[in-house]
């Protein structure tokens, strides 16, 4: 697909239970991306169909107890040994971990080198000898979707297994993200488009004052600002799905992107709580179960603050500045 078939598709596959397309699409995005941008004929060949047909689930560990934000900062270690190298460490908050078959794994081969540089991209498959995975943590939102720590007790990974060169995993890791986050930008309008239909028919349905509430201006008020920034979202979506497309580079863009539509997706969710009333607050309503389940967007594949930070970073540069001074 071309990225914009891709966010067009996720637009609306995501206007289903939030847990539903992480479990979709965490494998045609983060759990499969490093394979398709950077990996080798024969390793997309093995993996790829079973991948896009949903046979195997894929994951991505990046993250680890000490390095979340600051992911360069990453200890697992890739300690070459004969034809492949012996992993060790653990990673944290892996989607799809406690069920994947296949783990795209971030591990330091250069221990010696600080920071981005030294770290190497792996395909680990679940049943190799020294891979484990912990109990999946008990979530505020997405019970559907598992996740949990990866671990690796010199777990062996033949050379073949390694996506690109020795100390380009950090790049693989960026290029994987850079379309995740149009993708995930993408992810987070469906929920909100969803919760604007289910707020639309309970708010002409549910009378107060002897009319129905979708009566009262300043419910409508809200109505036309969920309305207008899912609009704006889209919009911006879609017109960095096509610059990319275009073989643009849209690195700035797409941070943009999954900051404006998840802060979006974060609003129009309160918003709908504030008009379901009292009935927003309780359980097994699909507004209140919502307001939960996407409050995640804001947090992983990078905070809204280190996004904040890009974008100014690369707003002050295009000027020839540096905001350090
Ligand atoms: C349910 C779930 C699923 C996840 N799935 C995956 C996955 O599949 N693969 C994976 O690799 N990771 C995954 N993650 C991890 C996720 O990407 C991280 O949680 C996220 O990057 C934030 O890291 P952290 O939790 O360590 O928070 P921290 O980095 O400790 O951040 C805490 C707070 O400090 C702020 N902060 C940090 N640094 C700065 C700074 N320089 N300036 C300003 N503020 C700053 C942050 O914005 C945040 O508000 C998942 C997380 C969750 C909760």
């Amino acid at each position: 697909m071309s990225t914009e078939e891709l966010v067009l598709a996720a637009i609306e596959l995501s206007q289903c239970s939030v847990a539903f397309r992480a479990r979709v699409g965490t494998n045609t995005g983060i759990g499969s991306e490093a394979l398709v941008v950077d990996g080798s004929d024969a390793q997309k060949r093995r993996y790829l169909p079973d991948l896009a047909s949903g046979r195997l689930t894929g994951c991505f560990a990046l993250t680890e107890p000490e390095a979340g934000s600051d992911a360069a900062a990453l200890t697992t270690v890739a300690r070459r040994e004969g034809d492949g190298y012996v992993l060790n460490g653990t990673k944290c908050f892996i989607t799809n971990a406690p069920i994947a078959g296949l783990f795209t794994v971030m591990a330091r081969t250069d221990p010696a080198v600080a920071g981005a540089t030294g770290v190497t991209a792996f395909l680990v498959e679940r049943e190799t000898p020294g891979l484990s995975t912990g109990a999946p943590y008990t979530k505020m939102g997405q019970a559907g979707s598992p996740v949990s720590e990866v671990h690796f007790d010199d777990c062996f990974v033949p050379a073949s297994q390694r996506i690109g060169d020795e100390g380009q995993g950090f790049k693989v890791a960026m290029r994987v993200l850079n379309k995740q986050r149009i993708h995930l930008a993408a992810l987070c309008i469906g929920p909100a488009i969803r919760m604007l239909d289910e707020i639309v028919a309970h708010t002409a349905q549910r009378r107060q004052f002897g009319q129905p509430i979708a009566a009262f201006q300043l419910v409508q008020a809200m109505v036309a600002d969920c309305q207008t920034e899912i609009h704006a979202a889209r919009a911006l979506v879609l017109e960095t799905a096509r610059k990319r497309d275009e073989g643009q580079d849209v690195t700035m863009e797409a941070s943009i992107c999954k900051y404006f539509a998840s802060e979006m997706c974060g609003r129009v969710a309160d918003r709908c709580v504030q008009m379901m009333g009292g009935y927003g607050y309780i359980a097994d309503n699909p507004i209140e179960r919502f307001y939960r389940d996407v409050r995640l967007f804001r947090l992983y594949e990078g905070t809204s603050q280190i996004h904040q930070l890009n974008i100014a970073r690369r707003t002050y540069a295009a000027a020839g500045h540096d905001p350090r001074g």
